[in-house]
């Protein structure tokens, strides 16, 4: 044990005065709790703006001649009205001055956008007082605009030698010419994960607005359970299917380092939320067979019938080069002995659908081509049915009862889910189903 938490905090849980408070408290509530990771200030109420957001605006605006004082006004009253709340004592109107100018200057869209973390970072490094440490001194790209990590590691082990207690900007940090990158919008989740590598954590802290994960969609199922513990791969699969809490890369810099993640709800402090662990870690405390269900609507499924398929080499090959040609890629594979059917979303077959049929046709001498669209995919998702008995047959029984017809069953190769392809109409009720299925 290194006693070092990374606790990240996202723009809700910075989003006003009242906020940083309750971040404060938590953040005093651990003394592990050495290294802060912000976001920029989020939404106050639903129509209130991302600083994020109007970052992007200034610098669209500057762009296109357009005068964005008024944007930027917005921006400075945030945080002044911030720092004054919090009694923080910062020249903030120096940072403003020259960020302003900077954007007038044509400042880039990362470089513009990474101000919305750096400021949070001086005002809460301030308020808590850690030591302020710049991101573009520690996040390191590389000029192709991948992430540096093993620079990286260098950066912070030298950076952070001899420092206790230091906040650093989520979202960005810097090429080695000290060019600002940013990592997509999120990314501050990213951030947190490299520092816990870079740092030797023993817990990523990710603190947001909802108490972890829940094992549904909860705008289709009422109050779906939480997910206690989830693993790295069923998070994968999970939010491949749609459903979305963390930074989908967030997970890459600490996956072999196994550390674990924990999803907090900083306005509900305590709430246990979702651990994350390893693939192989802390399986112990498993409770049930399934950890989740997600699932995605608008596929289309192409299903290629020919006599004697399954002896025929090389047919697969000729198929995915077809779609390789047309820059498209598939999610599903299911095949039987003389069928294999083709998954593909909706949106990347817009207008080559017809081309792509016409090529099969001449290339793969078919017996028949069948094209269903409107399906949607749902995914039962749980490392434990590797192991249990019967979690199929409650699948399939929750969807027969509920009078749903099935169209496809795809069971993927690391046994760690079950996906069905049930028409578009019919996916909230065949969710709703399996979620039933597995409530008690
Ligand atoms: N502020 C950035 C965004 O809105 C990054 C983050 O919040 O993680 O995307």
């Amino acid at each position: 044990m290194n006693n070092i938490v990374i606790a990240k905090f996202g723009g809700s849980s910075l989003a006003s005065s009242e906020q940083f408070r309750k971040v404060k408290d938590i953040v005093f509530g651990n003394e592990n709790r050495r290294y802060v990771v912000p976001s920029a200030p989020g939404k106050r109420f639903s129509k209130d703006y991302k600083i994020t957001d109007l970052l992007y605006l200034c610098h669209q605006h500057a762009k296109n001649d357009i005068p964005f004082e008024d944007v930027f006004k917005l921006i400075e009253e945030r945080y002044t009205s911030l720092a004054k709340e919090l009694d923080v004592e910062i020249d903030l109107k120096k940072h403003l001055d020259e960020i302003k100018t900077k954007i007038a200057d044509g400042a880039s869209a990362d470089y513009t956008a990474s101000r919305g973390e750096y400021l949070n970072g001086l005002i809460l490094a301030g308020y808590l007082g850690y030591t302020f440490v710049d991101a573009a001194e520690v996040i390191r790209f590389k000029t192709n605009g991948a992430l540096d990590l093993e620079a990286t590691q260098k950066l912070v082990e030298e950076r952070m030698n001899g420092i206790e207690r230091a906040v650093v900007p989520g979202f960005y940090g810097a090429t080695p010419n000290g060019t600002i990158k940013t990592f997509s919008r999120g990314g501050s989740d990213v951030t947190g994960a490299i520092l816990a590598r870079c740092l030797h954590a023993d817990l990523y802290e990710n603190w947001t607005d909802v108490s972890g994960f829940l094992m549904a969609d909860p705008n289709i199922v009422e109050n779906p359970k939480p997910i206690e513990i989830v693993t790295y791969k069923e998070l994968r699969e999970l939010s491949y299917m749609g459903a979305r809490v963390l930074h989908e890369e967030s997970i890459f810099p600490i996956r072999d380092v196994c550390i674990p993640i924990n999803i907090r709800n900083t306005n509900r402090p305590e709430d246990k939320g979702t651990l994350i662990v390893a693939d192989d870690g802390e399986s112990q405390n498993y409770s049930g067979a399934i950890t989740g269900i997600a699932g995605k609507k608008d596929f289309v499924v192409i299903t290629i019938q020919k006599m004697l398929l399954n002896s025929e080499q090389g047919f697969c090959r000729k198929l995915l080069s077809i779609l390789e040609s047309h820059d498209v890629s598939f999610e599903n594979m299911p095949s039987g002995i003389d069928s294999v059917s083709l998954v593909i979303e909706d949106t990347q077959l817009e207008d080559k659908l017809e081309d792509i049929l016409e090529e099969i046709k001449k290339h793969c001498n078919p017996d028949s081509i069948e094209v269903s669209p409107n399906m949607a995919l749902i995914a039962t998702v749980g490392k434990g049915m590797a192991r249990a008995k019967g979690v199929a047959s409650k699948v399939f029984k929750g969807l027969a009862e509920a009078d749903v017809n099935i169209r496809m069953i795809n069971q993927g190769s690391s046994e760690i889910n079950i996906i069905i392809g049930v028409e578009n109409d019919e996916f909230e009720k065949a969710f709703k189903a399996i979620y039933k299925a597995f409530e008690n």
